[in-house]
């Protein structure tokens, strides 16, 4: 029997993102869909009509949460759950497992069934994999779920592996128990963070006869850019002609990033549980009505919106009813969400159908993500709060400006990254000025090496290793031709394992490298093709252990915290290692001290782009970055300085590099010397 005919229309050129339909026994539902979450046979603070006007076409339900209450009986009374909340299309029950492994309280698990306290009245309730397709029949579901064994992604591999062979048993148990039900049923791929068991899992899964498949066990703990990584794995190895669901995902940006990997269905509860808090979704990125720069603000709280909330009310009248906490706050701001949603997820499908998904997905990624980028923060910090959020290590402290975080080390004051956006300033001085993308582009050529000096809270590392798989694109396209290998230097690794804390105001680091980094010193990306390495302990020292740079973000802090990296002396040690290199560093100073001591070192000295209220910084380039051994031009546009530069240092008060003393003043004539200031320099 053939329960759900999905169809699927189209996949978009250059992505796994599919456009499909599947009809149940309720209605036709238009892939890729999103399920908004009905816990208790409602969604939270919405009236049916308006999720029915919102375009849903299958709510999710809970059996574990209904069996508990109404309990089963009722909805047989009423012939099934359609009735019993006179809900016209779909409904999609998951298996209760979820919640039995996720809530508070005791369970064991045996190969038989999951026994647990109910929370309601805290009798014993077994749910094996023959009870739950029971309640679920009850239920009267369009699509019933396999009892699983969900564990956090995180956990340990031995963990892992039996919970996911339990689940292959309990799912063969679960088709068996689904007898000739019209009911369709999906089976769920799990194995926590491991790719192997993820991949094994789908194997599994696939060769049983489901009429769906879903990816459960993420959205539990592991990082967006593992969970992006699983899902990718696991879509890969599904059967084309049947629906594909990741389970209790995500943000929009999440629902984008699945969408692009061949995702079909989802559910979340976001929508609804972020309204309560007074947090919208729109397209002009996340607004959070707790900022007071939305007191008094005209129009509506997204532009671009159909919905109700949006058609009928200000910004302002919507902040003052969540400031008031009036319920009713909560309801038009849930409503305008689930819309938002479930427009999205219509917009997506139209670029699929229209073949021009790729240029969408990428205008949509930080667009979707971004957060209110005006007004004061939402919360001051006070100093007891400050202690409870854990907001120090070491000799580092967290700071917040407008939602982002940013490492100030305390003795000196200095804040890492000082600009609005480390991450944007990390994009642009480094990331752009190196050319990173075009070095990597070039065929045929060994790993490109970036030296990252200063690792910190991994800004400048993690835009390395983001734009290289934004380049590495859709999970089929093409890649990059050269490996990168970024090495790493740091003798205080407290900034990150500190922000690593705070993955909510350092939203560089939600992703599996810099956990990985931290435990095993280094981080690989076969699919990214980026190998990253640290060197613990100070750069002076370790720089002779790494493989020489191409390029070098020198980003250590200021000559008052880390004196001893920005001296002639460690210019002329870096400046004889390179000797026979072509390499650039990029650096966010642009002192005359600090060029002084570059030039006097050896280097040539380029002005760099600016950044926050810096007009300028500065490009180091080593003599064989100038020109190759033909005397090609190789600047590629660098602007050398020049006679007027030279001229504003010898009227300078700061003309000796740093770390110099009146007894060597060779410096001197170093930098008057210097080939890039004789006249007539061209390129030598
Ligand atoms: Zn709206």
């Amino acid at each position: 029997m053939t329960r759900l005919k999905f169809q699927l229309e189209a996949t978009a050129s250059g992505s796994r993102a599919r456009a499909g339909r599947f009809t149940t026994l309720h209605n036709e539902v238009l892939t890729p869909t999103f399920m908004p979450v009905g816990t208790h046979a409602a969604v939270r603070a919405q009236r049916r009509e308006d999720v029915l006007e919102s375009g849903a076409g299958v709510l999710l339900a809970n059996t574990y949460h209904l069996m508990l209450r109404p309990g089963v009986e009722i909805f047989e009374r009423f012939g099934g759950i359609h009735r019993f909340m006179n809900w016209p299309r779909s409904v999609l029950t998951d298996s209760g497992g979820f919640q039995i492994f996720s809530l508070p309280g005791s369970r064991s698990v045996s190969e038989e069934c999951a026994e647990f306290k109910s929370y309601v009245d805290q009798t014993l309730i077994r749910l094996s994999p023959e009870s739950s397709i029971a309640a679920q029949r009850a239920i009267g579901s369009d699509i019933m779920m396999v009892l699983d064994q969900c564990v956090a992604s995180t956990v340990e591999r031995g963990v892992a592996q039996r919970a996911m062979e339990l689940t292959h048993r309990w799912a063969l148990r679960s088709l068996a128990a689904r007898g000739d039900s019209p009911q369709a049923l999906f089976g769920i791929v799990q194995g926590a963070s491991y790719a192997d068991l993820r991949a094994a899992s789908a194997r599994a899964i696939a060769d049983m006869p489901f009429d769906g498949y879903a990816i459960g066990g993420l959205a539990v703990g592991e990082g967006a850019g593992a969970r992006e990584d699983c899902t990718g794995i696991v879509t890969e190895l599904l059967p084309l002609d049947k629906p594909r669901y990741l389970m209790g995902v995500g943000t929009t940006r999440d629902l984008l990033e699945a969408v692009h990997r061949g995702v079909d269905m989802f559910d979340c509860i976001l929508p609804t549980a972020l309204a309560k808090q007074g947090v919208a979704f729109t397209s002009l990125g996340r607004r959070d009505l707790r900022r007071a720069a939305y007191r008094g603000m005209d129009g509506p709280i997204d532009p671009k919106c159909g919905c109700a909330t949006c058609k009928t009310y200000s910004i302002a009248y919507l902040f003052h009813l969540n400031k008031v906490q009036e319920p009713q706050g909560w309801q038009l701001l849930g409503l305008h969400n689930v819309h938002f949603y479930m427009q999205l997820m219509r917009t997506m499908r139209e670029h699929i159908l229209a073949d021009d998904w790729l240029p969408f997905y990428r205008s949509q990624r930080d667009l979707l993500d971004a957060r209110d980028s005006y007004g004061a923060p939402v919360r001051h910090v006070t100093k007891a709060q400050r202690q409870k959020l854990k907001l120090k290590m070491g000799r580092y402290e967290v700071v917040i400006r407008d939602c982002v975080g940013h490492i100030r080390e305390m003795a000196s004051g200095e804040v890492m990254h000082s600009v609005n956006d480390p991450a944007e300033e990390a994009r642009s001085l480094y990331v752009e000025q190196s050319r990173l993308g075009e070095r990597l582009a070039e065929p045929d050529a060994p790993p490109l090496v970036v030296w990252d000096v200063g690792l910190g809270a991994g800004s400048n590392a993690m835009a390395a290793i983001q734009a290289v798989e934004a380049m590495r694109g859709p999970p089929d396209g093409p890649r990059a031709a050269r490996r990168l290998t970024l090495v790493s230097f740091e003798n205080d690794l407290d900034s990150l394992k500190l922000a690593l804390r705070h993955p909510a105001w350092f939203k560089h680091l939600r992703h599996a490298a810099p956990r990985g980094l931290l435990a095993d010193n280094r981080w690989s990306s076969a699919a990214a093709g980026v190998d990253w390495l640290l060197l613990r302990g100070d750069f002076n020292a370790t720089k002779f252990t790494a493989p020489l740079p191409d390029v070098i973000f020198f980003d250590p802090f200021s000559f008052k915290t880390d004196s001893a990296l920005w001296t002639l002396a460690a210019f002329r040690e870096l400046a004889n290692l390179l000797s026979a290199k072509a390499a650039e560093l990029f650096t966010y100073s642009y002192s005359t001290s600090v060029r002084a001591a570059l030039l006097a070192a050896g280097f040539y000295v380029a002005r760099g782009r600016g950044t926050g209220s810096k007009a300028e910084t500065t490009i180091g380039l080593t003599p064989r970055a100038v020109v190759d051994s033909d005397g090609r031009e190789l600047a590629h546009g660098r602007e050398l300085l020049g006679e007027e530069w030279l001229a504003k240092w010898r009227r300078s008060d700061a003309q000796a590099p740093l770390g110099t003393d009146s007894s060597d003043a060779s410096w001197h004539h170093a930098v008057r010397a210097h080939p890039q200031f004789q006249t007539r320099f061209v390129y030598p």
